[in-house]
């Protein structure tokens, strides 16, 4: 499980602590976010945990308000980008069949064009 509050090897810790630059566009006490470095949609937003868990699947069950206060924060950077009554996309991928890339749980903000839904 993840005991460690940050892991030195981990992109997002390094963003996190400045040592990665990022243009960081939010933070407070647990969540931060920064535009994605390879945006797939106009508004690609990375809503991350300051704590790093490994992913969703390796969160404990007692970190679940986290999740909420990840959610909270992307419902505001939508209505700051302007993507709030457009509408907009928030996905967690878990794992490798999900295709998740940086092993820090994470959280996608996406929206500004129409999303198809294909899997
Ligand atoms: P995942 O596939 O793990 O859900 O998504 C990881 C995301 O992090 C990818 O969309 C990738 O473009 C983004 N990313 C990886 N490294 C960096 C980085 O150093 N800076 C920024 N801004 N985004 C990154
Ligand atoms: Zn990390």
């Amino acid at each position: 499980m993840n005991r460690e509050k940050t892991q030195p090897d981990c992109v997002f810790c390094k963003i996190a602590s400045g040592e990665i630059p990022a243009k960081i566009i939010y933070r407070d006490d647990e969540v931060f976010a920064f535009p994605d470095i390879n945006p797939i949609t106009p508004v690609h937003i990375l809503v991350v945990s300051i704590k790093h868990i490994t992913s969703l699947a390796e969160m404990p069950d007692k970190e679940t308000p986290l999740a909420g206060k990840m959610v909270r924060a992307a419902n505001q950077i939508a209505r700051e980008q302007g993507i709030a009554k457009s509408g907009y996309r928030l996905t967690i991928n878990s794992g490798a069949d999900a295709g998740q890339l940086v092993p820090h749980l994470h959280m996608h903000l996406m929206g500004g064009r129409h999303l198809d839904w294909k899997h």
